[in-house]
């Protein structure tokens, strides 16, 4: 997983953004950086490193904690900020300043065999994406050799479903709430026509 420059030592890091604060422009600007990356994600890290000192899970992979502490109820804390630490790792990168258009020629021919068109599969995401009640995130992943598209609920993520993410778009309001209140809708579609990073996407078939 192309996701894990995140620990030095025992303790997790926050990665820095693959771009400058204010190059996504007027769809996720400086001022949502700031509290979503500055506040939110490095909350994540923050409370991550306090509740994993000293325990059996200090030092391991993120992936590993959050296999193992996933769906144990006296592990929810660890485990959902262990989640949400790697969700906003892998979402900074499923963006990037004039993203959007045509995905890569390989991701695109198994975007047509598993959704037929681009158009049909940008539809799928942008559904999941409305869909999801309250906080959570929208998902093109690769299930067994298909592409799919699926949704979770605050920090749940298809790693524990036996799924490999490929992109994912934070739905949280924090993601969206200060340029577009609730109008969720209008921040998912800027994403995919203008932001998405197919090449991650593509990365991360391999
Ligand atoms: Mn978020």
């Amino acid at each position: 997983m192309k996701n894990d420059k995140s620990a030095s030592g025992s303790q997790y890091i926050l990665p820095a953004l693959p771009y400058a604060d204010n190059a996504l422009g007027s769809i996720i600007p400086a001022a949502t950086i700031g509290f979503h990356y500055g506040k939110h994600h490095n909350g994540y890290v923050e409370n991550l490193n306090k509740l994993i000192a000293g325990t059996e899970y200090s030092g391991l992979p993120l992936e590993k904690i959050i296999a193992e502490t996933a769906g144990k109820a006296d592990k929810t804390a660890i485990f959902n900020n262990a989640a949400q630490t790697w969700n906003h790792n892998f979402y900074w990168r499923s963006l990037r300043p004039d993203g959007g258009g045509k995905p890569p020629a390989g991701l695109l021919l198994k975007i047509e065999a598993s959704f037929e068109t681009l158009d049909a599969c940008k539809k799928e995401l942008a559904a999941a994406a409305m869909t999801q009640f309250g906080s959570g995130w929208a998902w093109l992943v690769m299930d067994g050799s298909k592409l799919a598209v699926v949704k979770t609920a605050n920090a749940d993520v298809p790693l524990t479903k036996g799924l490999k993410p490929l992109l994912t778009i934070d739905v949280w309001e924090h993601a969206y709430y200060l340029e577009f209140q609730n109008r969720r809708a209008d921040y998912v579609n800027a994403i995919l026509d203008k932001l998405i990073n197919w090449s991650f996407a593509a990365d991360n078939l391999e």
